[in-house]
């Protein structure tokens, strides 16, 4: 169905939205490369509250990025331990220490 004109805004600003997530999370990438964690922390942290605000998830992979626990952004093999095993992936956050589990194998339905 053809969108009408509130959902033609909406759309619109979402798009916007998207494009800055995407933008912060790039910047916090490069920060976080640079070893200013502070600036990268603040940079995702901006991007999730864009992604909340609009109601958009991260893009894909980020979701994986920030600790459940303290909401900080993770670095794998900075502040971050990733491991597989038993057929899960468990990420660690080295700055709260919380541990977070998910399944490899794709549900069955
Ligand atoms: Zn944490």
């Amino acid at each position: 169905m053809r969108p009408n004109r509130f959902e033609r805004a909406k759309n619109k600003r979402r798009t916007i939205a998207k494009e800055r997530i995407i933008l912060l999370l790039d910047m916090a990438e490069q920060r976080a490369l640079a070893d200013e964690m502070p600036l990268a922390d603040r940079y995702a942290q901006l991007a999730r509250k864009i992604g909340m605000r609009y109601q958009i998830s991260m893009p894909r992979g980020f979701n994986l990025r920030f600790c459940r626990q303290c909401l900080k952004y993770l670095v794998p093999g900075k502040n971050a331990r990733f491991r597989t095993s038993a057929g899960r992936l468990s990420r660690q956050c080295l700055g709260c220490s919380s541990i977070y589990r998910m399944p490899l194998k794709p549900r069955r339905i």
